[in-house]
């Protein structure tokens, strides 16, 4: 066991953090203000190759492992997790999605332009009436001579609006249940297929989300990725490594909000010294550091079994809870420190206790991972 970091990954670290600090930070506050994600972040995290960094070099990414790859994304999202997800998501989920499903016909045509920030991706699985049950997806694929037809609704989902591609999943046969669901690729400007922007955010305001909508839309056969009935399974290997992303996200979230703690607690005076000399400000301090270690290690461990090819069904649903409830807890201490101040965008802080409550959210609820770890430890299901 070693828990040094490589020079490499010391490399890519001190890289991303600047990246954050350069690129993310100077516009976030404007950018959240107006509700708006600038999609030209993910050209300039590309030119970096800070993008993609886990996906193979022949498919346009760096080929890095997933430790050095949750540090990467640990270090971008001290700046802001839901812009990091805005910008990486396509090589997250639906690219790993479509690089373990695909053809190499398709991954050839798809994959390379998104990693190099040529092309928006977006993986579209949630609607009105299924999110965490998947096996309600209602979104309808009818195969009718040499095309399918396709009707449907996807919400909350991330690029929805600006995406070039969609990988969505759908229903071909509804008495099957999910042995009927099946993973389709559409270019955006496919008639039948429409988007609008998810506007109102509390939370997440300087990501990007959308509805998307299929009308008769006519998808040619080929554009089906992978077998009918596998397409859960598949969706799964994206959702893994976007669950890695978020713990990782959460970890840099935390972080960020401790070291704005500490130096605010070490300026700010009240009762004749700073209250970081008081002892009760002290111990959320030391709350909020133990927790963020032990969510950075739960995280690194799972990235270490993942690129190990290693099953961690329940260590990923460890970080992923773990890291997610830690950066939600100490965001909203951090705002506590911070007083009146906490609660203004001119302070990092209140930008991340707003994200922090999404973390919990997606790529899984808190419930559904503890569901995970349940079922995996008991060996009963149960949510089914
Ligand atoms: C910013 C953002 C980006 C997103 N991006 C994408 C995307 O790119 N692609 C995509 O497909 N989706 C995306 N989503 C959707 C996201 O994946 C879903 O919101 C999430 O899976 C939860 O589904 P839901 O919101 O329908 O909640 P529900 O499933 O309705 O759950 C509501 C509550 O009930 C609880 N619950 C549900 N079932 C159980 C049970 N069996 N036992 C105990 N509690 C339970 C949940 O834990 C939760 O607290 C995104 C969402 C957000 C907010």
């Amino acid at each position: 066991m070693d828990f040094e970091l490589t020079e490499e990954q010391r490399m890519f670290q001190d890289m991303a953090r600047k990246f954050a600090e350069q690129e993310i930070l100077p516009s976030l506050k404007e950018n959240e203000r107006q509700e708006k994600f600038d999609p030209s972040i993910i050209k300039k995290l590309a030119a970096q190759g800070l993008l993609a960094p886990h996906i193979p070099q022949e498919y346009g990414g760096l080929g890095l492992d997933y430790v050095t790859s949750a540090i990467i994304w640990e270090s971008l999202c001290m700046a802001s997790l839901s812009v990091t997800q805005a910008a990486a998501s396509g090589p997250i989920q639906p690219v790993t999605n479509l690089l373990d499903a695909g053809t190499e016909e398709q991954k050839q045509k798809f994959i390379p332009p998104v990693c190099k920030g040529e092309s928006i991706m977006c993986g579209a699985v949630v609607e009105p009436n299924a999110g965490s049950d998947s096996s309600m997806i209602e979104t309808s694929a009818v195969h009718s001579g040499n095309h399918w037809i396709i009707n449907g609704t996807k919400i909350f989902i991330t690029n929805g609006e600006i995406a070039d591609v969609v990988l969505f999943i759908a229903q071909t046969d509804k008495s099957k249940g999910l042995k009927g669901l099946a993973t389709f690729i559409v270019e955006k400007d496919t008639p039948g297929l429409s988007s609008t922007p998810q506007k109102g955010k509390i939370s997440w305001r300087g990501g990007s989300e959308g509805t998307l909508r299929f009308t008769d839309m006519e998808l040619p056969l080929e554009n089906q990725i992978g077998e009918t009935g596998r397409a859960l399974r598949n969706a799964l290997r994206g959702i893994d490594t976007a669950r890695l992303f978020l713990a990782a996200g959460s970890v840099g979230l935390a972080q960020s909000c401790l070291e704005a703690s500490i130096n605010y607690a070490k300026q700010r005076v009240q009762f004749g010294k700073p209250i970081g000399g008081h002892q009760l400000i002290q111990k959320i301090i030391a709350e909020m550091a133990t927790k963020i270690e032990a969510a950075r290690w739960l995280t690194y461990r799972v990235a270490d079994l993942k690129s190990r090819g290693i099953r961690h069904i329940k260590e990923m649903s460890y970080a992923k809870y773990f890291a997610t409830e830690t950066a939600l807890w100490v965001a909203s201490q951090a705002v506590k420190i911070h007083g009146s101040f906490g609660t203004i965008d001119d302070y990092p802080v209140g930008h991340h206790y707003q994200d922090a409550i999404t973390a919990t959210i997606l790529g899984g609820t808190a419930q559904m991972h503890q569901l995970t770890i349940g079922q995996q430890l008991l060996e009963i299901a149960a949510f089914r």
